[in-house]
């Protein structure tokens, strides 16, 4: 058990004072309009009171954004509060702070390129740039923020009133083909690893790749590399991997898996989701799958032929997004954003997404969901658009009926009870 905590993950939290004064009144204004309505039952306002001080006590954390893109960006910065609707990134610290998200794991993302040296030694260049920038924005924000590389660490630096920065490397590609990577990246904070991404790659099928399998799953070379992320303590994650893919990772793995931002498959039909099947499997390795707030992974979308032919037009300008410089990318994220802006979608609700909560406790139990947001790498719902509305689904779970026991376990303990198997295995092999 860890100091300051309970094994749910709950914490006492910092609350600001400022915040704490507003609370206190709140809740005075509670007990005021519990008095007026009597025993009646409780109004919408004071299940919201409830839900902001379970959302403040519990440990939350986001298994998945991937605002680090933005990191090496000459005029981002975490500290300062962005603007989604401008195009600005929805993921800041005070936002995070509004939010009530205690930490988060930051995406070292590098998208899949060709399975060449060149291909791969490009991969690894920016994968170390990106990993540069992290380290750059924690050190540049001491005050607001750390790295954290274990549950231990979140709950410390939340007792100091600072946000959280977990790294998940997302796509093994950047290992390219040298297994000394695994623990080069380990080294440099990784406590998992996405193994695909949207193609496939030396490691693994992804659910996405038009090409179909190559490998029927793990290939040899993946199968290595969940045994030297095993010996290290590094999560494996099977979000983006097709279903043989996650079998194989399932069957491989010495610890529990986990699937950083996917949902479930029996309420949305997307590959990137898992099927009841892939979720009583993930049950069984005692793994957890974290909602993704994707609003596509969530509910299907309505057609909007004129968003996708404009998004097309930008597909085809800037071609293999692999190759193209950063300035590019900037340049194409932001005409992305454009169009998106221009043709807004219909998007799901938290409501919707808790709906697969509700799916997943009822296939696999409470012990196995949690929360992957995506932000800054397409996700967001029509009412939690950034890290400032997070309470949002605090509130819905409550809303359902769900404890302060299993909201702290959807929130961080299952997921760090993941973590903590995996570290505990690491430092058994090290004996
Ligand atoms: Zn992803």
């Amino acid at each position: 058990m860890l100091k300051g905590s309970n094994p749910d993950g709950r914490i006492n939290k910092f609350v600001p004072k400022k915040r704490m004064k507003a609370i206190q009144l709140r809740l005075g204004l509670m007990v005021i309009s519990i008095s007026l309505i009597g025993l009646a039952g409780f109004s919408q306002e004071d299940t919201r009171l409830k839900a902001m001080k379970i959302h403040r006590e519990v440990y939350t954390i986001d298994s998945h954004n991937d605002t680090p893109m933005s990191f090496g960006d000459a005029d981002f910065d975490m500290a300062e509060r962005h603007d989604y609707l401008n195009g600005g990134s929805r993921m800041d610290f005070p936002r995070m702070k509004d939010g009530g998200l205690d930490g988060a794991f930051f995406a070292v993302f590098t998208g899949q390129g060709p399975l060449t040296d060149e291909g791969r030694r490009n991969a690894y260049e920016r994968a170390k740039a990106t990993f540069d920038n992290i380290y750059k924005t924690a050190a540049q924000h001491a005050d607001l923020a750390g790295i954290a590389l274990s549950p231990k660490d979140g709950y410390r630096l939340n007792k100091e009133g600072k946000t959280s920065m977990f790294i998940g490397l997302e796509n093994g590609y950047p290992i390219g083909l040298d297994i000394n990577r695994v623990q080069e990246f380990y080294n440099l904070g990784t406590r998992y690893i996405t193994l695909c991404h949207s193609k496939n790659n030396d490691i693994c099928d992804s659910s996405t790749d038009k090409a179909g399998p190559v490998h029927n799953g793990l290939s040899d070379f993946g199968k290595q590399v969940v045994e030297k992320m095993n010996s290290l303590g590094i999560m494996v994650d099977v979000s983006h991997l097709s279903d043989k893919s996650v079998q194989d990772v399932i069957a491989a793995s010495k610890v529990p898996v986990i699937a950083s931002h996917s949902c479930a498959k029996a309420m949305c039909d997307n590959p990137r989701n898992l099927s009841d099947e892939l979720l009583l499997a993930l049950a069984k390795n005692n793994g957890v799958i974290q909602m993704c707030i994707l609003s596509a992974y969530v509910k299907n979308p309505e057609p909007n032929p004129a968003r996708d032919s404009a998004e097309n037009t930008i597909r085809q300008k800037y071609g293999d997004w692999s190759k193209l410089s950063p300035e590019d990318q900037k340049k194409a994220r932001s005409e992305y954003k454009v169009v998106r802006q221009k043709y807004p979608e219909a998007l799901a609700t938290v409501s919707d997404m808790v709906d697969h909560i509700d799916h997943i406790v009822k296939i696999a139990g409470i012990d196995h969901v949690g929360i992957g947001t995506d932000f800054d790498g397409g996700g967001g719902l029509a009412d939690c658009m950034d890290a400032s509305q997070m309470e949002n689904i605090t509130f819905e779970l409550v809303k359902r009926g769900y404890s302060k026991k299993a909201i702290a376990k959807i929130w961080s303990g299952n997921l760090f009870r993941v973590m903590n198997e995996a570290e505990a295995y690491a430092l058994k092999q090290k004996k």
